[in-house]
C-alpha cells in the first residue's frame, strides 16, 4: 500500500504534506506533488497537512480520481531526483486555484 495525492494539489503546492513526511517519500514536479509508493511507510502524518484533502490511501481513493495511484507512480519515477522534504512558498494564485476545476491534463510534467 501507499499513499497517493490526488487532483485538489494540481497548481496548489502548499507542501505542508512533504514537511511533515518521515522518510522523504514526496517528489516534486511543476505543478504538482506525488509521492513515491516504494518509499512510503502508510503512516498517515501527510493527510492532515493538506488544505485541500489531496491526499489518500491507495485503497480510499475516491472513485474518479483512481487514475492517479498509477500516475503517482509513473511521476515520482520521472521526478525521482526532485525529493522533496521541506516546506516552500505555495505556487502564485494557489488560492483561486483550489477552488478551480481541474485535471491531470493541467500536470506540468517536464521541470
Ligand atoms: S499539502 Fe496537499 S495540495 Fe499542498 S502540496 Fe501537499 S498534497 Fe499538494
Ligand atoms: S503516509 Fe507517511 S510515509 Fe507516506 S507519504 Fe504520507 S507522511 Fe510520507
Amino acid at each position: 500500500m501507499a499513499y497517493v495525492v490526488t487532483e485538489p494539489c494540481i497548481n496548489c503546492k502548499y507542501t505542508n504534506c512533504a514537511a511533515v513526511c518521515p522518510v522523504d517519500a514526496f517528489r516534486e514536479g511543476p505543478n504538482f506533488l506525488t509521492i513515491h509508493p516504494d518509499d512510503c511507510i502508510d503512516c498517515d502524518a501527510c493527510v492532515p497537512e493538506c488544505p485541500v484533502e489531496a491526499i489518500y490511501p491507495d485503497d480510499e481513493v475516491p472513485e474518479k480520481w483512481e487514475h492517479y495511484i498509477e500516475l503517482n507512480e509513473r511521476l515520482a519515477e520521472q521526478w525521482d531526483e526532485y525529493v522533496i522534504n521541506e516546506t516552500k512558498d505555495e505556487l502564485p494564485n494557489a488560492d483561486e486555484w483550489a477552488e478551480k476545476e481541474k485535471s491531470e491534463s493541467d500536470i506540468q510534467e517536464e521541470w
